[in-house]
């Protein structure tokens, strides 16, 4: 019997849950862990012609893979960031029994409050960030906050009262994600199965590796489990389940464990700038220029599609690959929107102003931050307003000055960036049509 009803289509992406020995040529043989995707459908319900990560390509049977779900999100409605105690005290000024919230603690670093309503008062209770494990009691230790939360919702277990009705927080919600759901879902990788080379970049995290996994190259990201910047990572490796692009760095799995790994596509020729600033003119032909901005287009018109903003868009965050195709990296940072208003952390000269001034990030902003870097592209690598103090950059902008052209830039490319820094976001192009542009301009070449 087959494991499942529905049947799977080509390009399902499929796990394997045992191994499997061939019995005939036509078999093909997987290991554990392994993935297998699907090429088509037989007569036979229980048996799909499937192909490994090399390539090759045979029968399999149905019920030794499960197809790879995307990781689970808990949205944290309740969870409402830095905010003071009194803050919390005017929001929770209804007092009905059992309603609570959770924020930071504006005192002590990592560590959390959850406050209750309980007998006409609020009471908070201190959330200890320890050995990696969070806790108010010392007793009941929990991986996040969501599941703290689900605990005492069961039961006040010491608590002046249960957790009842949760105080949504307005505007943007925060969410978290536990280990466990990547297992589930097929995305955790045994770390047995992974080759570790050398350090090849350095990333926000920490440092970034090549390796290999079943039989071909991988980019190997890590990071200490014993810090809170492991919620992020685990949020960009969950949201990095959900997209599948050509154009965007490909996700392969997740290694739980201390430190964690994050497994991606090996990107060979490294991030676009240092590409342009190594290559310079004499390599990078105009239609080379032209495929990358044409790429990296397109990995947005996808996200734009989820109405996913990207929020760091620049030629630093951006691969290429062995065969020159750009690929947009770094996508799944679903950023804090308290970094964001932390100094020195915001690219400011690829940030657009409504997104400087009131933190309005959008795919409308990511449009402007494009721009920019189709400046980068077709001036190989220069930092953008050459010349303009940081300090003064937002200022000028608003007042009206734009960057000019880079010398030898095409005249619609040019006209594109000048529509993506229009200070009004509505009146910049979507990402769909700026694709259509770069199309229909790239036999004029
Ligand atoms: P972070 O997001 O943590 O800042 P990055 O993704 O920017 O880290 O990675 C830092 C550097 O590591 C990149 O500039 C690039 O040189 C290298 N790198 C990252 N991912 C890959 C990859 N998939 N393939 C090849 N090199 C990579």
């Amino acid at each position: 019997m087959a494991n499942t009803q529905e049947i799977w289509l080509p390009g399902t992406e499929c796990v394997a849950k045992y191994e499997f020995r061939n019995s005939t040529a036509d078999d093909l043989a997987f290991g554990k862990g392994e993935i297998i995707t699907i090429v088509a459908s037989t007569k036979d319900p229980n048996w799909y012609k499937a192909k490994n990560s090399n390539g090759r390509v045979g029968m399999i049977p149905a019920n030794f893979v499960k197809k790879r779900e995307s990781v689970k999100l808990h949205m944290m409605p309740w969870f409402h960031g830095k905010i003071s105690r009194e803050g919390a005290e005017e929001l929770l000024k209804e007092l009905t029994e059992g309603l609570f919230l959770v924020r930071e603690s504006v005192n002590f670093k990592g560590d959390y409050a959850l406050c209750v309503c309980a007998g006409g008062k609020v009471e908070h209770y201190r959330i200890i960030y320890t050995d990696n494990k969070l806790t108010i009691d010392e007793d009941e230790h929990f991986d996040n906050l969501y599941q703290l939360v689900e605990h005492y919702e069961r039961d006040a277990d010491g608590l002046c009262s249960r957790l009842i009705k949760p105080l949504p927080k307005e505007g943007k919600q925060d969410f978290s994600v536990d280990k466990e759901s990547f297992v589930k879902s097929g995305w955790s990788i045994d770390k047995r199965n992974i080759n570790m080379g050398s350090t090849i970049g350095h990333g926000n995290f920490g440092d970034v590796l090549e390796g290999h996994y079943q039989g071909r190259k991988v980019a190997i990201k890590q990071l200490k489990d014993n810090t809170s910047a492991a919620q992020t990572f685990l949020k960009e490796a969950s949201i990095m389940t959900t997209l599948r692009h050509k154009n965007l760095v490909s996700f392969l799995g997740l290694v739980i464990g201390d430190p964690l790994y994050i497994v991606l596509e090996y990107m060979s020729k490294g991030n676009l700038v240092d590409y342009l600033r190594s290559r310079g003119r004499s390599v990078i032909t105009k239609p080379i220029q032209l495929n990358f901005a044409s790429d990296i287009a397109s990995g947005m018109a996808y996200l734009e599609e989820k109405n996913l903003a990207h929020r760091d868009l620049a030629a630093r965050n951006i691969l290429i690959s062995e065969e020159d195709v750009a690929k947009v990296s770094d996508f799944g940072l679903a950023r804090d929107v308290n970094l964001n208003t932390e100094v020195g952390k915001i690219p400011i000269k690829w940030t657009a102003p409504e997104a400087l001034r009131k933190n309005n990030f959008s795919v409308k902003s990511d449009v402007w931050s494009y721009g920019i870097l189709l400046w980068e592209l077709y001036s190989y690598g220069r930092v953008p307003y050459p010349r303009v103090p940081l300090a003064e950059v937002l200022t000028h902008v608003e007042k009206g000055y734009r960057m000019e052209a880079p010398e030898g830039c095409p005249e619609f490319i040019y006209r594109i960036m000048r529509e993506t820094w229009e200070l009004n976001p509505q009146k910049r192009p979507s990402f769909k049509t700026i694709l259509k542009i770069i199309a229909s301009c790239k036999g004029s070449l």
